[in-house]
Parts: structure tokens; C-alpha cells; sequence
């Protein structure tokens, strides 16, 4: 997932040999990331799409580069011995046949098409068929809950046998400013939360009305990742976090709905933007679904390497990157179909690889260093939703996470950033270790798009482990802003998640090299020293961080 961010580093090239600062911080070398990434994201690996030929090619290719990297394997135990993966297991979903979905009104009933007015998932609660005739439909505001805001949409409305209906992001959006970080988004306004919470509150489904701001992608982003194959982690009691119909509608559809029903969805949606807002039935209007699911489980890996540690084995530092990509799917207009993924994520497993290689032949680190390559990143961070969910070195003495995901090829920038607005210690040192190096840190410019959700920090951070997703700078060192700005722009129209995401000749990865050195010294700090990073006191994370503070003594 993720476009890139900007691009980053170096206040001239010269410097590269002298950057992060640090006598003992080594070279990284562009010509090692270039062809570690044209590798990666060359046709025969299929675009590395999970449980297919190309993440056989992609694992067997990973194992064999952590290997020569040096890297010891540190994957799940097997006869007493750490193999080179962890067996991830995962849920796979699909709408078998035509869905029908139909809105009836007085009696009356429309149909609405899949993909064009309404985008609904394969459920993963476990049915594999869903006939839902005439469900009620009741508007919940943003569908928030959150008692530390002293939020609740709900307000005690019972949903069992209803469709609930709602809005995007979170109550202060529009506004900008609120108990919800503003513009900025916070959890509360991902669908994936959303989701979460209408099962939690018993409803049959959730329909999220789609508007493009506030979700932060069009409407084709929207059909194109609800109308495919879908994954998640195998779990005990998948009806406790999915309810039968999760999908999207379209803007104008919800306007219509609301305006059959005598309401008015404008006005509405600024009562959702208070405290006040309570729950609205569409009288008189109800939702009709009826569609068969396959379900099935497959089993991808996650890859992972260490360089264990001489002093404190048991604590570690992290860095991770997900090497899965989209496969082989839908034609481009050149009749392309492998999602190569170079930028996404070809750059990250390479520098995954560079930095195992760089530790494994330095000064032996105090604490351990493990290198987890995760699978299934595109698909939900599922990979690294179950690392950490079946963490195989304690979560309480894992030190940071530094995630990399969708790095830029080009040269070095003056800047770098990272994924969404957070603050934690672990930022603070980074911030540092780039400043000793003239490099500036930049606040994601698009905290409302939710980045910070979006990469596979996330999974560590819900669960309190300090962590970012480093983005590379857009203030290039060879063309300032204006030619920074102008990549990232082009790579998100023209290449993310795109068959043309593939490797170029002239790709310099000098940026990447130069900003590797840096999140080398940050990592090599860490791992050489006692200290516990972590969340700023008004973060949602730290609570989870501080409930096993006793364990890092
Ligand atoms: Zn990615």
C-alpha cells in the first residue's frame, strides 16, 4: 500500500560517504538496492502475490538473500530450530456469481449494480451465503464510539437485523478542527474501524458513503479493492470483527436514499459533526442482499532474518518491509498484467536486505536485530498483523519498529517524513540522527488521508510497540521541491499500484542509500543502548505501551 511519500536526503552527494554522522555507520551501495529491486520486481516474480508461483520465487529469492547478507534465520521453530519463516495463515474470500443488491422504497425496488453504485465485500464472518431480504437502514453519523472523547453515535440504537449507514473519516474533518486531531485522521476514521465497530454493535452491515475528500481516493480505489478476492487472518470468531455486508456506496446514491426517505443528507452530515447526533432510521426504505461466498484458507510466510544480540538477546529492535505486491491482475491499456511493485515494495525488501547486511557485518549489536520481510501487507497488513498477534520474540521487550515501504529511486532529498502524524520518542531520535546528518524532518503534508494506518507500523503500534513507516523526502537536493513534488505526483498517477510500477534504468537510488545510512545509526542506537522509546502521553498508544513497563526493567 502507500504512495511515496516524497523522496529523501543529502545535502550534497559528495557527503554520502560521511552522512548519518557516525564514523562506524556504513556505505550503503545504490548498485546493490538497484539490483536487489530490479530482481524483485521483475516479470518472473509475477508481481509477488501471496500463496502464488511468484511468492515461491519471491521467499526461496529472500531466504537466499538474508543468507548471503549474513543473516541468521529467525522465523518460527522447527524441530528446535529456527527455519527462515513464519507460517501465515490466511482467510480467503470471494463473491462466487452475481451479487444482487436492491434498495425498495414504498414497495418499490431498484437494483443496484456491483461496482458501480455499491461496492460490497466477500464476507468474512463466516457465511458462504448471505440472503438478506428488506433490512432496515438506519444513518449512525461516523459510526464512532469512542469513550474517551466522550463520543458515541450510536447512542444505545439497537442495529441487530439493520444496515447501518455512514460517513468517512472522522467527525472533524470538514470542520478541521474537534476532538478527532482536526483534519488529521484518526483511527476512529478508518473503514477498517468502521467495520470493526458495526460488528461490535450487532448490525447486519454497514454501507460507508463514499465522498472523495474525505476518504482521501476516488471512487475507483473504492471498487476496485471491495469487488476483488479478499483476505484476512484466520481467526477463532471472525463474526466478532465482520458483519455480513460490509461495502461502499456511492455519493450520489446516499444523497437519493436520504432525499426518498425525506431527509436531507447535507444537513445531516453537519449533525453528525456534533456530540448531539443520534441515530436516523430511513423511514420507509429498505436493503436487500443476496450472494455466495467461497471460502478457503491459504498459507503465506513471512520472512525473517537476525543478527543476534551479544548483551540483552531478548530485546530487539526492528526493521520490517513487506515484500508482497498484487500479483497478476487486470490489464493496463498496454496489456501489461504483472503488478510489478517496484516501488511498492521492491525498494523496502531491498533495504531490508541492505541494512541485514550492513549489521550482520558490523560491530556486533547488544541487543538482537531481526529483519522481518512480511507477506500480505496489500491485503490488509495481514502479515504483520500476525507477527504481532503471534509475536515469536516478546512484544514487551521489542524496542522500536522502523518500517519501509515504498522508498524513492531517485537521488537523495534534503528532507524525509513518515507515514501520518504521531509523536513518540522514536520519531525524536530520528529527527536527531537526520539533523546531526543536515537533513530536516517534514510532517506528512496528508494526515487526513491516514497514512499512518496504512503501512505495517500500524499493526506493532496498536499493540503500544513504538513504531514508524519512513517516508523519503521530497525536497530533492538536485531540483528542490518543485522536482520532489513533481515525482511523488507522478508516481501516484501514473505508476502506484499500477502495472508500470517496474523497475528504471536510470534510477540512481542514491537518495535511498544515503537515507539507509541514517535509519542504520537510528537502529544500531537503539540496539547499542538501554533505552525504551516511547509514546507521547496524549497517544492513543501509549496505554497499551505502559501496561508491560514492568517487563522492560
Ligand atoms: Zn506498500
Amino acid at each position: 500500500m502507500k504512495r511515496l511519500l516524497a523522496c529523501s536526503i543529502l545535502t550534497a552527494l559528495a557527503a554520502a560517504s560521511a552522512t548519518a554522522g557516525d564514523a562506524q555507520t556504513p556505505v550503503f551501495d545504490p548498485h546493490y538496492l538497484s539490483e536487489q529491486v530490479k530482481t524483485l520486481a521483475s516479470d518472473a516474480f509475477e508481481g509477488r502475490g501471496p500463496a502464488t508461483a511468484g511468492e515461491k520465487r519471491t521467499v526461496a529469492y529472500v531466504i537466499s538473500q538474508m543468507k548471503a547478507a549474513g543473516l541468521q534465520p529467525a522465523g518460527a521453530l522447527k524441530d528446535g530450530k529456527r527455519s527462515w519463516t513464519q507460517p501465515v495463515p490466511l482467510g480467503r474470500f470471494e463473491i462466487t456469481g452475481t451479487p444482487s443488491f436492491s434498495l425498495t422504497m414504498d414497495g418499490k425496488s431498484e437494483p443496484l449494480t456491483q461496482g458501480d453504485q455499491i461496492a460490497v465485500r466477500a464476507a468474512q464472518d463466516g457465511s458462504t451465503s448471505v440472503d438478506i431480504a428488506n433490512a432496515p437502514l438506519v444513518f449512525v453519523g461516523y459510526g464512532v464510539k469512542a469513550p474517551e472523547r466522550n463520543w458515541d453515535d450510536f447512542k444505545g440504537v439497537d442495529l441487530h437485523g439493520k444496515i447501518a449507514v455512514a460517513l468517512i473519516n472522522d467527525p472533524d474533518f470538514e470542520t478541521g478542527q474537534g476532538d478527532f486531531g482536526g483534519k488529521a485522521m484518526t483511527y476512529y476514521g478508518r473503514w477498517t474501524y468502521k467495520y470493526e465497530e458495526i460488528a461490535r454493535q450487532g448490525a447486519l452491515g454497514l454501507l460507508i458513503i463514499h465522498e472523495t475528500a474525505p476518504a482521501s481516493y476516488g471512487w475507483p480505489t473504492v471498487k476496485n479493492s471491495n469487488t476483488n478476492t479478499q483476505f484476512d487472518i484466520v481467526r477463532e470468531h471472525p463474526a466478532e470483527v465482520h458483519s455480513k455486508v460490509e461495502g461502499w456506496i456511492q455519493r450520489d446514491l446516499a444523497v437519493q436514499m436520504f432525499k426518498d426517505a425525506g431527509l436531507d443528507f447535507d444537513a445531516l452530515k453537519k449533525q453528525a459533526q456534533t456530540r448531539d447526533f443520534k441515530p436516523v432510521t430511513l423511514k420507509g426504505e429498505t436493503f436487500s442482499a443476496k450472494f455466495n461466498v467461497d471460502a478457503s484458507v491459504i498459507t503465506s510466510q513471512n520472512i525473517l532474518g537476525r543478527v543476534k544480540g551479544s548483551q540483552r538477546p531478548d530485546e530487539t529492535v526492528f526493521y520490517s518491509a513487506h515484500w508482497d505486491h498484487l500479483g497478476v491482475g487486470e490489464p493496463d491499456a498496454t496489456g501489461d498484467r504483472i503488478y510489478n511493485g517496484a516501488v511498492d515494495n521492491a525498494t523496502g525488501t531491498a533495504a531490508l536486505l541492505a541494512l541485514g547486511k550492513a549489521f550482520a557485518h558490523g560491530p556486533k549489536p547488544e541487543r538482537s536485530v531481526v529483519f522481518l520481510n512480511v507477506t500480505a501487507e496489500e491485503k490488509g497488513l495481514l502479515g504483520s498483523e500476525y507477527y504481532a498477534t503471534h509475536p515469536l520474540y516478546p512484544e514487551a521487550k521489542t524496542v522500536a519498529v522502523i518500517n519501509m515501504d515504498a522508498m524513492d529511486p531517485h537521488g537523495p532529498a534534503r528532507n524525509f517524513t513518515i507515514s501520518g502524524s504521531a509523536k513518540l520518542g522514536l520519531l525524536d531520535d530520528l529527527i536527531a540522527v537526520a539533523k546531526a546528518d543536515g537533513v530536516s524532518y517534514a510532517p506528512d503534508p496528508h494526515p487526513e488521508a491516514g497514512y499512518f494506518f496504512r503501512s505495517d507500523h500500524f499493526s506493532f503500534a496498536k499493540r503500544g510497540v513504538p513504531a514508524i513507516s519512513f517516508g523519503s523526502g521530497d525536497d530533492w537536493v538536485d531540483g528542490g521541491l518543485a522536482a520532489g513534488e513533481a515525482a511523488d505526483k507522478a508516481y501516484t498517477k501514473d505508476h502506484y499500484h499500477q502495472p508500470s510500477d517496474q523497475w528504471q534504468a536510470d534510477w540512481s537510488f542514491t537518495g535511498m542509500a544515503h537515507d539507509l545510512g541514517m535509519l542504520y545509526t537510528l537502529g544500531s542506537k537503539l540496539a547499542n543502548s538501554h533505552e525504551w522509546p516511547n509514546w507521547s502521553r496524549d497517544s492513543e498508544f501509549r496505554a497499551a505501551r505502559d501496561a508491560t513497563a514492568d517487563q522492560r526493567k
